[in-house]
């Protein structure tokens, strides 16, 4: 008898489980992939949106799309993740299963920063980064900071490559020496796992003039005054205040059995319910005084092994499965300048990220991993 296979989260977990899974199994397995957006867009897209370069339409891949036939998608929002009982609730329906993925990612919570939903702006999501394509396309003269609130965060080098192309943006429009651009984070350097990506990136904010302020926790933002709130610091001075929301697990995760970040098997990601699985962002794989970080790459990578265990399953192979923790970013310098940060986080004791390039080989690498990956999900490229 076919299985019923759901999937909650249709972005690169999701995406690449459904794909994988429509392709190995027959059609007496449903497979049903549940999101509440009509639509799925590669993370990096959101710089395009944020300067201008490309409308916040034309970076959308429409799930209606689907390139996987045979797909069941829901366009709803999951309200209940019931563990026991195996039932999962929706806006407006249930569903049962034999199998699970949860694929949620992470939610942002900009309200958890006093002052920053009036105060600043963000590129975290594909909606804030369209508002803010104007406040930079207008702005002037002044000073940017650049925030990270806290770890965990997706994309590490992301805040980064912000800074870069803001440098090289303000630069193009001869607005530079107007313009003061600073970077802060509670951290103690810039991408504390990577020692070569922290001296290039470290090397070249200096290059560019940007300051870099480790050890700098903003914990407030004054949008009357126009200044952040630095624990153990004098407050700094803003005009245009760029903060990188802190992340949380998912509402609907939450207030599951799970109560935080999912703890997964590291090999099989199943969880400690049995044939309940998670992949990318909502999970924590704890690493060394780190964990897996919250990328694409390596949502996607744990997606395969999780779509390998369950064929397995199903089909009634012996075949063991495991996850190898390594995935590679993007850094984006700017001025066509990009690196790879290549990692692999299950690999020793410790994660090991390696800063490769930059390369102009590595600008259709980049176009090459969006185009692919729409390729492969989407009937678009
Ligand atoms: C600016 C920026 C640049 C980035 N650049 C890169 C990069 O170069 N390389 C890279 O690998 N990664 C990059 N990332 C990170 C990458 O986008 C994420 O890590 C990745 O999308 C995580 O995949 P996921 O499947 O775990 O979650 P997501 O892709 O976030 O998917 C989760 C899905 O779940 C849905 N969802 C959430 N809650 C509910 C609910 N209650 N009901 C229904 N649906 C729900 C959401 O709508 C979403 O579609 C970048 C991120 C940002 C913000």
């Amino acid at each position: 008898m076919g299985k019923d296979i759901l999937i909650l989260g249709a972005g690169f977990g999701g995406l690449e489980a459904a794909t994988g899974l429509r392709e190995q199994l027959d059609s007496s397995n449903t497979i049903t992939l549940i999101d509440k957006n009509d639509s799925f867009v590669i993370g990096f897209n959101k710089f395009d949106v944020m300067f201008g370069r490309r409308s916040l339409e034309s970076v959308k891949s429409y799930y209606k799309d689907l390139a996987a036939g045979g797909v069941n998608f829901v366009q709803d929002e999951v309200k209940e993740i019931d563990l026991i009982s195996k039932q999962v609730k929706t806006g407006s329906a249930e569903f049962n299963y034999d199998y699970l993925i949860i694929a949620l990612g992470a939610d942002l919570a900009p309200e958890a920063t006093p002052g920053f939903v009036t105060g600043g702006h963000h590129f975290y999501s594909v909606e804030s980064a369209a508002e803010l394509w104007p406040v930079i396309e207008t702005f002037t003269a002044g000073t940017i900071l650049i925030s990270i609130f806290g770890a965990p965060y997706k994309c590490p080098p992301a805040p980064f490559e912000a800074a870069f192309q803001l440098h090289d943006y303000f630069t193009g429009k001869g607005l530079r020496d107007a313009i003061t651009i600073k970077v802060l984070t509670p951290a103690p350097s810039a991408l504390p796992v990577s020692p070569t990506g922290t001296a290039e990136v470290e090397r070249r904010l200096q290059e560019r003039d940007i300051p870099l302020l480790t050890g700098h926790q903003v914990t407030a933002l004054d949008p009357h005054t126009n200044q952040a709130v630095v624990e153990g610091h004098d407050p700094l001075d803003y005009d245009l205040f760029l903060g990188v929301p802190l992340h949380v697990p998912p509402r609907v995760v939450r207030e599951s059995a799970f109560g935080g970040w999912i703890m997964v098997n590291h090999d099989t990601l199943e969880t400690e319910f049995h044939n309940v699985y998670a992949v990318g962002d909502v999970t924590k794989i704890p690493v060394g005084a780190g964990a897996v970080p919250k990328a694409g790459a390596f949502a996607e990578g744990a997606a395969k092994v999780v779509v390998q265990d369950i064929v397995n399953k199903i089909l009634g192979r012996d075949e063991p499965v495991k996850f190898d923790g390594t995935g590679v970013c993007f850094l984006e310098f700017g001025a066509g300048d990009i690196a790879r940060l290549e990692g692999n986080f299950l690999g020793g004791e410790t994660p090991e990220v390696l800063l490769v390039g930059p390369s102009p080989d590595f600008r259709r690498n980049k176009i090459e991993f969006e185009t692919s990956r729409k390729g492969k999900w989407f009937n678009q490229s």
